[in-house]
Order: C-alpha cells, then sequence, then structure tokens
C-alpha cells in the first residue's frame, strides 16, 4: 500500500525527490508587486498593498473587517485581546490544535481548558461543550460564564477549523450565546473554506487567519484578523498599530498599543497571492479526489470534509487503522522521500500546559493516535 502510495504522489508531483507537505507556489504577480515596494522603498509600515490585501481578503472571505498581522499568532492574540480575555481568565479550545491556539492566550495571563474534539470534522465538538459547561458552569448575575470549582470567568470559545474542515458552527454559536461566551474562531488553516456558504471566520465576534509559509496561501509570515462589527475593526486597526491618534507630526498614543501591522513587502507577496487562490483552492479539492478514490477499499480513511461544509483540503489526511500501523506508514513513506506527518502531540501532554484543566478527551486522543498528514501542495494534475 506504501509504495503505490509513494508512486502516485511522484507521479502527481512529477518527481522522484523529496515532496513536502505543503509548498508555496509563486506564479502569479508576487515578484513584479514585491519588486514595486523595493523601488518605492515602501517596505515596511506605509504603502498601499496592506490596504489592498485587507481589502481582497474581505472581498473573498464576506468578513466586515480584515486587519492584516505580522503572523498568525499575533492574529490570535488581537483577536483574544478584543474578545476581553484578561489575567486569570479560561478560554475554552481544542487539545487536538496546533500550539499557536495556547500560546497566545497563555502570554495574556489566561488558562486554556480543553474539551474534546467531534471524529468527524476533527474540530470542537458542541455535545462534549455543552456537557463541560453543564457540568462545571454556571451563568452568574453579571451574565459571566464562571467555572464551578475556581471561580474563574470562562471569557471565549476559541474552536479551530483542522486542516481547513469547518467546525459545527450554528451548535457552537448557539451555545456561546446560552453561555455568554464570546466566540473567537481560529481560522488559520482554513482560508477558503466555508461552512454552509458563509466564509470560516466571519462567525464569531473576532477570528484569526494565518499565511505562514505552509499555509494555502503565504506572505512569508502574517495574518488577518476578521472583526465581525465595523467598529471592532477601526479599534483592532488603532490598537495593532501602536494606538498612535492620527496627526500631522504630534506622537500621542491613547492606550498601551501593540505593533503588529504587517510590512508592506509582505502584504504584496499576499495581493499576489490573493489572485491564485481560487486556483489553488481547485487544484487542492482535485487533488483531494484522487487521494479519497486511492483510500477507498484499503484499511486507511481518508478525510472528508462535512457534509455542511465546502473545505479547503489545506492538509490532507487519513486515519490508520491503529497507532501500530501509522507508524509503519509513517516510517516507510519518510524513508522513500514523501513527508508525511502525525497530528500534533495533544496540548494538554505539552509541559506548559500539562496541568490545564479538561474535559473528557477520548476523540482527541484516539485522533491522536491515528492521524497522519500527507503531500498537499495545490499542483496541476496531468
Ligand atoms: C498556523 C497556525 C497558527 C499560527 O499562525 P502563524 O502565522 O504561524 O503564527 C495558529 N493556529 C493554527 C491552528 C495554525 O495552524
Amino acid at each position: 500500500m506504501q509504495n503505490k502510495l509513494v508512486n502516485l504522489i511522484q507521479d502527481i508531483y512529477q518527481t522522484k525527490e523529496f515532496i513536502p507537505l505543503h509548498a508555496p507556489r509563486f506564479d502569479g504577480n508576487e515578484k513584479s508587486y514585491v519588486n514595486d515596494t523595493l523601488d518605492s522603498t515602501f517596505v515596511s509600515s506605509v504603502g498601499a498593498y496592506v490596504d489592498k490585501f485587507e481589502k481582497a481578503i474581505e472581498d473573498f472571505t464576506g468578513a466586515t473587517k480584515a486587519i492584516a498581522i505580522v503572523n498568525g499568532t499575533a492574529a490570535l492574540h488581537t483577536a483574544l485581546h478584543m474578545a476581553g480575555v484578561k489575567r486569570d481568565d479560561l478560554v475554552i479550545t481544542q487539545a487536538l490544535t496546533f500550539v499557536a491556539t495556547c500560546n497566545a492566550l497563555h502570554h495574556m495571563g489566561a488558562e486554556p481548558l480543553f474539551v474534546d474534539v467531534s471524529r468527524k470534522s476533527l474540530g470542537l465538538c458542541p455535545e462534549a461543550l455543552e456537557r463541560y459547561l453543564e457540568e462545571h458552569a454556571f451563568v452568574n448575575d453579571e451574565d459571566e460564564c464562571q467555572h464551578k470549582s475556581t471561580g474563574q470567568i470562562i471569557r471565549a470559545l476559541v474552536p479551530m477549523h483542522t486542516f481547513g474542515h469547518p467546525v459545527e458552527l450554528d451548535e457552537l454559536i448557539s451555545l456561546c450565546q446560552r453561555w455568554h461566551i464570546v466566540l473567537v474562531e481560529d481560522a488559520a488553516e482554513s482560508l477558503g473554506s466555508f461552512y454552509k456558504s458563509q466564509h470560516t471566520g466571519t462567525f464569531g465576534a473576532y477570528s484569526a487567519i494565518s499565511f505562514n509559509g505552509n499555509k494555502v496561501i503565504t506572505t512569508g509570515g502574517g495574518g488577518m484578523v476578521l472583526c465581525k462589527d465595523a467598529s471592532d475593526g477601526v479599534r483592532a486597526k488603532h490598537l495593532t498599530t501602536t494606538a498612535k491618534v492620527p496627526h500631522p507630526y504630534e506622537f500621542f498614543h491613547d492606550e498601551a498599543g501593540f505593533n503588529y501591522r504587517l510590512p508592506n513587502l509582505n502584504a504584496a507577496l499576499g495581493c499576489g497571492q490573493m489572485e491564485v487562490l481560487k486556483e489553488y483552492l481547485q487544484q487542492k479539492r482535485e487533488l483531494a479526489k484522487v487521494y479519497s478514490e486511492f483510500f477507498k477499499n484499503s484499511a486507511f480513511n481518508f478525510i472528508e470534509e462535512p457534509e455542511y461544509a465546502e473545505s479547503n483540503y489545506w492538509l490532507n489526511a487519513i486515519l490508520c487503522p491503529d497507532f501500530e500501523s501509522r507508524e509503519a506508514f509513517l516510517k516507510s513513506t519518510n524513508e522513500l522521500g514523501v513527508m508525511t506527518r502525525p497530528i500534533w502531540t495533544l496540548m494538554h501532554r505539552l509541559p506548559m500546559f500539562s496541568s490545564s484543566m479538561c474535559g473528557d478527551l477520548s476523540n482527541s486522543e484516539w485522533l491522536e493516535a491515528r492521524l497522519v498528514n500527507i503531500p498537499s501542495s495545490p499542483v496541476k494534475l496531468a
């Protein structure tokens, strides 16, 4: 099976050399836009590409306001700050995520609280969340969600659209409303993914996208905060650009801001990438179809988009029958020069989050032992 798969992947990417999990591609206007910033010397915090890139993301996602940020982790930090997350607050998220989700809230002095994911979406499970809240939380007199045993406020919920597959948003939104929790989507991996025809990241009050080098499109490093509310967008922009009050020459800053603005140089790259995004998404869907066919009638299950969603298939994933077959699969494919990777170690096993509170995590653990990513770079099929 592994040998047949390696042959298929070498055919798809037309090479016998090493094949990475996800490589960037620049075959549009990227070079000319980046050169333009060099020629004009506007490579840094001033320049027209930042506004253009934000507008392109707003048009594509339908978000009210998009603010370009230095990276996805900083975008998450900004989104959580906007959501009112404070020192000692609890933020509910998945143990099955990339570490950036938890780092962002940890550095704010907040603590993660892990609930289980669904085996279907690979993202935060509404039933698990409801069960946890019913047992461990109550809405206090100030209309805040409070943890029964510690008294901490559960300020925000951060579901993550794993590998680009959207979580069950309707159910999570109604739980957030009922329990007075702010919804912040970690949409770092889901640019181009839609839940019931609406773009992911536009459901929460705030959300974060990443343009790291391995994401669907890249700006080298970069991110975006999406705001549902236009005035929140204005405030997020202000906050992430040192909170400077506009003035022809005076320096006056009206709060402790962040220097999180995406440089014009990176935004120029982003503008070029936005022009090819739709083509990449189409190619990724076709690639997913080929994998899906390949794994039919095998012991390995290809992860399909949930029926309510259109996924960007950022990273294609398969479920191995058990941990032993996962190990064998990883070993043989990597030895043959085809990069495959297990899913991230669950957050509650990492030293800095090992004493965090958790609900039942049996689906997360089941998936952790079996999930593997296979090469997913957009490619024109022969
Ligand atoms: C990539 C990613 C991030 C962080 O993005 P950076 O741009 O690398 O800081 C956050 N969360 C998830 C789930 C990611 O996959």
